[in-house]
């Protein structure tokens, strides 16, 4: 298992994680014994958003002697009312509700106080300018949370949070086709069949900035819905008329600026050991490159996927993680600091390049590499 930053926070998570989705129709020694096998494969990191009272209980069971081991992500607003999960933005609920899930989890700390989906711009003013945040501010001064966080999927309101400096780390939705789409309060939309049927051309840029922004500021992102709720895996369902594997989706999500970890649904054994096996996943299986290249209403013509098919340089030169600097530093008007220190632990920098265009040659997406590499050697030096 690789273990990855979680931007500043200083937690070092599994890059693949658990989502607390598959444990719902679990027993409690089901759950434990899903979470030691989980454990297992290396994963130490868990998102714990439901609120029903019975689940919290049985991950209480599951984590019982392991709570040093794991770092749990809990949700500020998910409550339980009339016997459902319920999204809520009054205190009283709020408060109760994390109350809830400490004592439930047998916790005397959370480490990432995750407040819970904000996708209206409305919302957002609400929570961060009202007593939800305070409340989160509260917890994290006396220790009971070790970091604020905020999920959505809207990233013109994740990019409003992370521009506060208030969260360290935004949980969202990311995988090829949700990258298309442009900022939407309206969750469905990602999924509405009418937006697919349009043609888009391109990445959607809001959400490269949000990934590029998260970067700079060191906020680190956890990923949900890495398989478009597992519609990307399926020939009928998939937008683009193709599907992705496992595989495909989680190394796409795991090249994006910032990500440290994809939340995995697990609904059983065997999506937890087919998530885990990416880690033993060959550079060829783990390549999104061809899906996205082939596709007939989408294109991602001249935009870096960061997916490292023109490799391999003469030069030695990692062609990928180069472009990778080089669009966070324009993204930003300037060179910060982190990113020239990456660049430069780099075995091989652009000014090597001898513009052989062997990797333009390879790159499925027609990215000006060649320029690119005189942009990066210029900027960086
Ligand atoms: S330059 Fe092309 S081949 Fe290389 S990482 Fe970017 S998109 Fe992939
Ligand atoms: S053009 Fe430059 S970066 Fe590309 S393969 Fe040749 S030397 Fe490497």
């Amino acid at each position: 298992m690789i273990y990855r930053n979680l931007g500043n926070t200083g937690l070092k998570v599994s890059e693949i994680a658990l989502g607390c989705e598959g444990f719902a129709e679990l027993s409690a020694k089901e759950s434990r014994k899903r979470m030691e096998q989980a454990m297992s494969y290396g994963v130490n990191f868990f998102d714990m958003y439901a609120s029903s009272p019975k689940l919290r209980d049985n991950m209480g069971y599951a984590i019982k002697g392991h709570r040093d081991d794991l770092i749990i992500q809990g949700h500020l607003c998910s409550t339980w009312k009339n016997e459902q999960y319920l999204r809520t933005r009054n205190i009283e609920e709020v408060r109760e509700s994390f109350e809830d899930l400490m004592k439930r989890l047998d916790t005397d700390y959370i480490d990432i106080g995750m407040i819970h989906y904000i996708d209206a711009e409305e919302d957002f003013h609400q929570v961060f300018d009202g007593p939800v945040m305070e409340y989160a501010l509260e917890l994290k001064k006396q220790g009971r949370i070790k970091h604020i966080g905020m999920s959505s999927h809207n990233p013109a309101v994740a990019k409003m949070a992370v521009e506060t400096g208030l969260i360290e780390v935004l949980m969202f939705s990311i995988n090829p086709s949700y990258d298309m789409q442009p900022p939407t309060e309206d969750v469905e939309q990602l999924w509405a069949d009418e937006v697919y049927m349009e043609s888009y051309h391109n990445q959607d840029a809001s959400r490269t900035e949000l990934y590029e922004l998260c970067e700079k500021m060191g906020v680190g992102i956890d990923v949900m819905k890495a398989f478009g709720g597992g519609d990307l895996l399926d020939e009928e369902l998939s937008p683009f008329g193709k599907t992705f594997t496992v595989n495909q989706c989680i190394h796409y999500a795991l090249t994006r600026p910032a990500v440290g970890a994809i939340m995995g649904g697990f609904r059983s054994e065997e999506n937890l050991k087919e998530m885990v096996a990416y880690e033993m996943a060959t550079e060829e299986e783990k390549d999104y490159a061809n899906v996205l290249s082939g596709l007939e209403r989408h294109s991602f013509e001249g935009h870096c996927m960061y997916c490292g098919h023109c490799a391999p340089c003469p030069k030695g030169i990692d062609v990928a993680s180069v472009t990778k600097y080089l669009n966070l530093a324009v993204a930003q008007g300037e060179v910060p600091e982190t990113v020239r220190e990456h660049y430069k632990l780099l075995n091989h920098h652009a000014d090597e390049c001898i513009a052989c265009g062997s990797c333009e040659k390879n790159c499925p997406f027609g990215v000006k590499i060649i320029d690119n590499m005189k942009r990066a050697a210029k900027l960086f030096g």
